[in-house]
C-alpha cells in the first residue's frame, strides 16, 4: 500500500505494485485481477464485491454510486461509463490510475452522519476539459460544504514528456500547466495544474507530508508507469466510510 489517511470519518488508501494489477483491461487475466480485487477487500476490510469500478474513458462524465437500489448500481463486469464517481452512503469508490492523476474527495455537509466521497481520474484531457470542475459541482449540489482533496500518485512533471504542438494547446487551455522535462523537452505537470486547480475551486489539498513530491509513477517501480513499461497494469485510489470501530474481545464470553 502506498498511501493511507483517515479524515471526517472517511478512509483514503492508494495502493501500488504490492496489491497488484486491479484493472480489467484486455490483455489482463480476469482471474487474476479478480484475486487482486477480492483481496483489496480482504485487506481494507470490506465486504467481497463492494469496491465500485467505473469504465474510464478520459471523459468528464460524474456517476452516483449507492451499496444498493441505486440506478447507477454495477458489478465489477458491468462498470459504469465515467471518470468521476460520487458516492453519498459511504459506497467505496475506486479510481484506476498509471501515470494519470486521481484525485480522491471527502465533502462534509452539515447534519449527515457520513460525508459525501468522490473519486475523479485527471489525466492531461480530462485536467483540461474540466472532470475537476464537474466533480466538485456535483458534491456542493449535493450539499458539501468543506471540500478536501488527496492527489495521488502521477507522472510528473519533470518526467511527462509531449510533443510541441500538444504542450502549446494545453497550455492555452489551461495556463501553467506547460513545463520542461529533466531533459529539456517540452512537458505538462499534472500534480502541479491539479492542486491549482482544486485550490482554485476553494478545494483543501491534504498535503501527505514530505513525501509528496516523491510520487512519480515513472520514477517508482513500486508504481505502475503507463510511459515506462507499456504496460496495462493500474493501481487504485480508494474512498470509502469503515464501518464503526467495535473494541476488540466484544464477542468474548
Ligand atoms: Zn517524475
Amino acid at each position: 500500500m502506498w498511501f493511507t489517511d483517515r479524515f471526517a470519518g472517511a478512509a483514503v488508501a492508494f495502493t501500488d505494485a504490492t496489491e497488484g494489477n486491479l484493472a480489467a483491461h484486455t490483455g489482463a487475466d480476469p482471474a487474476q485481477v479478480a484475486a487482486h480485487r477480492r483481496a483489496l477487500e480482504v485487506g481494507l476490510g470490506l465486504a467481497a464485491g463492494s469496491l465500485r469500478y467505473m469504465h474510464q474513458v478520459h471523459g468528464t462524465d460524474v456517476v452516483t454510486f449507492a451499496s444498493n437500489g441505486s440506478a447507477s448500481r454495477s458489478t465489477p463486469l458491468e462498470a459504469p461509463v465515467a471518470d468521476a464517481a460520487i458516492s453519498e452512503d459511504g459506497t467505496p469508490l475506486v479510481v484506476l490510475t498509471a501515470d494519470c492523476l486521481p484525485v480522491i474527495f471527502v465533502a462534509e455537509r452539515p447534519g449527515a452522519d457520513t460525508p459525501l466521497l468522490a473519486v475523479a481520474h485527471a489525466g492531461r484531457r480530462g485536467l483540461l476539459d474540466g472532470v475537476l470542475q464537474n466533480t466538485v459541482g456535483a458534491l456542493r449540489e449535493r450539499g458539501a460544504t468543506t471540500l478536501t482533496g488527496w492527489i495521488g500518485p502521477a507522472i510528473c512533471g519533470a518526467c511527462y514528456e509531449v510533443p510541441e504542438d500538444m504542450r502549446a494547446e494545453s497550455a492555452r487551455m489551461l495556463p501553467g500547466i506547460d513545463t520542461e522535462t529533466s531533459w529539456h523537452s517540452p512537458g505538462l505537470d499534472l500534480p502541479g495544474t491539479a492542486r491549482r486547480v482544486l485550490e482554485g475551486l476553494r478545494v483543501r489539498v491534504a498535503d501527505p507530508g514530505s513525501a509528496r513530491s516523491d510520487w512519480c509513477t515513472l520514477e517508482h517501480t513500486q508504481l505502475y508507469s503507463y510511459r515506462r513499461d507499456k504496460t496495462t497494469s493500474r493501481h487504485a485510489g480508494i474512498v470509502w466510510v469503515p464501518p464503526a470501530f467495535e473494541p476488540a474481545g466484544k464477542d468474548t464470553p
